[in-house]
């Protein structure tokens, strides 16, 4: 008998009428014949109410505690799911993280999955239950509660695909799927029919959260092909798997939007080895996460360190660098907030020249200012005012033509 994962975002269950469409959903792959496992995260907006909440009565909640806190959004909804499924007549029953086998170490609030012991998922499935697992969340040897950072109910479903090697891994959300660009940004973006491992990897990490990049890390490392679709009609997602040769003959396949990004300048130090090693060190140990990194050219001994960080952390990170910026004498600490990185992937980029020099040309004739650049194989990343990232997004879309049915570019030139 096929068995299938299937994970329903915070917004599939966001209301009991969701619920109970997708409780109708699960039993429709069962009697289709499926063995079905589903993933359930909170109802939507729950996770954020419940930070807010935590903030609301401690400035930096305790992260065991919180993660205690969350886990309850997904508890609650996966139970619901089985109500629903069970009010329908048909079998059903939820199971937490811990219950679902799912092992973590213990770096509460991001926590990496370690393990998987399916035994009792194995079993409740042999049983002809619909089993309900409620995502995002593990726990550790010592049996504390995780979660597995945000989005991570993504995480946990195509870990348990991988884990009960599932004949098929479907990720419903609130879209039809992969799209060239967020359709919230660019009201003509197409629907991907497929999309490589390494470009919605890219993808996500540039900021389109439609999937966790960990859940793409996981997928990619274990081969675990999953489609992403949506729950609220029957219309076929997009197919996200290892790469293939006919992929390399699209050049961009989308773009993403990073908002709520800060950018900091460490002005005018000295041009020596290990400076740069002692900034970022500063930085790794306050647990903030640096994205870009551009080093200018050294002038009489000295140079700029800029790096990007997520606004959030700003302030932190400008009262760890203050001694750093008084002991390497540098001129002083630049911090710009308010802004965002847009990013253009595509493994065709690997094949083809010219992307560069197109998108910045673009960006240049509407007048848009470029803060800072960097580049993988297969992505350009730019730096720019958030006020200007939305409209950067429609006139690159277009500009490569990617709403339209083959976005191959004349003038983007193969690579001999
Ligand atoms: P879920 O609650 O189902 O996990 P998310 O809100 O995490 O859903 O992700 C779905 C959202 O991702 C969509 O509503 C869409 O606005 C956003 N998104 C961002 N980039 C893209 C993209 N390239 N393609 C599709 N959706 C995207
Ligand atoms: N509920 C969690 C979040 O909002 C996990 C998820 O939705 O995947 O981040
Ligand atoms: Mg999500």
């Amino acid at each position: 008998m096929r068995l299938i994962v299937q994970k329903y975002g915070g917004t599939s269950v966001g209301n009991p009428e969701r619920i109970r469409n997708v409780a109708a959903r699960l039993i429709e792959t069962q009697r289709e014949g499926c063995r079905v496992v589903a993933v359930i995260s909170a109802m939507a907006g729950e996770t954020d109410q419940l930070i807010k909440l935590a903030h609301d009565v401690s400035p930096s909640p305790t992260k065991r505690e919180l993660d205690i806190l969350l886990a309850t959004g997904e508890n609650a909804a996966s139970a619901l799911t089985a109500m629903a499924v069970n009010a329908l007549g048909a079998k059903a029953i939820s199971v937490t993280g811990a219950q679902a086998g799912i092992l973590t170490d213990r770096v509460h609030t991001k926590a990496k999955i370690a393990n998987i012991s399916a035994k009792q998922i194995q079993a409740l499935l042999a049983e002809d239950y619909i089993v309900i697992v409620a995502g995002f969340q593990g726990q550790t040897p010592e049996g504390e509660t995780t979660t597995l950072g945000r989005g991570g109910s993504d995480l946990s479903a195509i870990a348990l695909a991988g884990v009960l090697n599932a004949d098929a891994c479907q990720i419903f959300t609130d879209v039809d799927g992969v799209f060239t660009c967020d359709p919230r940004i660019v009201s003509d973006a197409k629907k991907l029919d497929e999309v490589s491992y390494d470009e919605l990897l890219e993808m996500a990490g540039a900021g389109s959260k439609v999937m966790q990049s960990r859940a793409v890390e996981f997928a990619k490392k274990f081969g675990v092909d999953f489609e992403v679709r949506s729950s609220l009609n029957l219309n076929a997602g997009t197919l996200a798997k290892e790469e293939t040769a006919s992929m390399e003959d699209v050049v961009i396949r989308g773009i993403s939007v990073d908002r709520n990004q800060a950018k900091l300048t460490v002005d005018d130090v000295r041009d020596e080895p290990g400076i740069a090693g002692r900034i970022f060190s500063v930085i790794a140990d306050g647990n903030i996460i640096v994205d870009m990194i551009v080093q200018s050219v050294s002038e009489h001994g000295t140079t700029d360190i800029s790096f990007t960080i997520h606004e959030n952390d700003l302030a932190a990170a400008q009262e760890l660098l203050a001694p750093v910026v008084k002991e390497t004498k540098a001129a002083g600490l630049i911090a710009k907030s308010g802004v965002a990185k847009l990013s253009v992937v595509g493994i065709g980029m690997r094949s083809h020249s010219g992307v560069a020099s197109r998108m910045f040309q673009c960006l240049g004739k509407a007048g848009i200012n470029i803060h800072l650049i960097s580049t993988s194989e297969i992505k350009i990343a730019v730096v720019i005012e958030e006020t200007d990232v939305e409209r950067a997004a429609q006139l690159i879309h277009e500009e490569f033509g990617l709403a339209s049915l083959a976005p191959m570019v004349s003038s983007v030139r193969p690579l001999a």
